[in-house]
């Protein structure tokens, strides 16, 4: 372990949220898109790959897919975990839920508070469309390792310096980590699948 290293802590409220339907609807479809592309999904030794974020308007506080549901084809509302605060510094955020937020909910904090018009993050993965988006697109150094408060800090930085039109990084310390984002769930996958259709072939 890194001397130095921050622990990614989760103050956890279990209790059952309430997505509106409509809300759940949009996850669902999204995630199943990269749920059938293999880019969110479980890997043969049981971890969990992969996760999608929505924002209500004019909230700070975003739904995400929970720790350890990659491997569900479907999911259910108890799934997701809603995000009310984060600390970036100590690593720690504040969720409520039957299950516990993704322990990569502060990347997705991250460009939600850099950009306050960015409704949705997909965060996918895939080592071929990692290898061959590496320092192609935006890419964050690689030796910032994810699930680290230089992760989320990093994000911040490179996405501010990007031009409007990009949407997807690159995490380089993060193998085969892949985020995009957008206005609503529809475009930040629309994103990654563009990609995936023009380089999977
Ligand atoms: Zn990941």
């Amino acid at each position: 372990m890194t001397e130095g290293y921050i622990k990614f802590n989760c103050n956890w409220e279990q209790k059952e949220i309430q997505i509106q339907d409509e809300i759940f609807v949009q996850l669902e479809a999204a995630r199943t898109q990269l749920y059938e592309l293999g880019l969110i999904g479980m890997y043969p030794d049981g971890i969990g790959f992969g996760n999608i974020s929505v924002k209500s308007a004019g909230s700070s506080s975003f739904i995400i897919t929970g720790s350890a549901t990659g491997q569900f084809a479907k999911l259910e509302p108890k799934h997701f975990a809603l995000v009310t605060d984060y600390n970036f510094t100590l690593n720690t955020i504040s969720c409520t839920g039957q299950t516990k937020a993704s322990a990569e909910s502060l990347s997705h904090a991250a460009i939600y508070e850099t950009f306050p018009e960015v409704g949705a993050v997909v965060h996918v993965h895939s080592l071929s469309l990692w290898e061959k988006l590496l320092n192609i697109l935006p890419t964050t150094s690689a030796e910032i390792e994810y699930g680290t408060p230089e992760m989320a800090r990093a994000i911040r930085e490179l996405i501010s310096e990007m031009k409007s039109d990009e949407k997807v990084i690159v995490m380089g310390g993060h193998r085969e980590g892949i985020l995009a984002f957008g206005q609503n769930l529809e475009e930040a996958t629309s994103e990654i699948i563009k990609i995936y259709n023009r380089l999977s072939k």
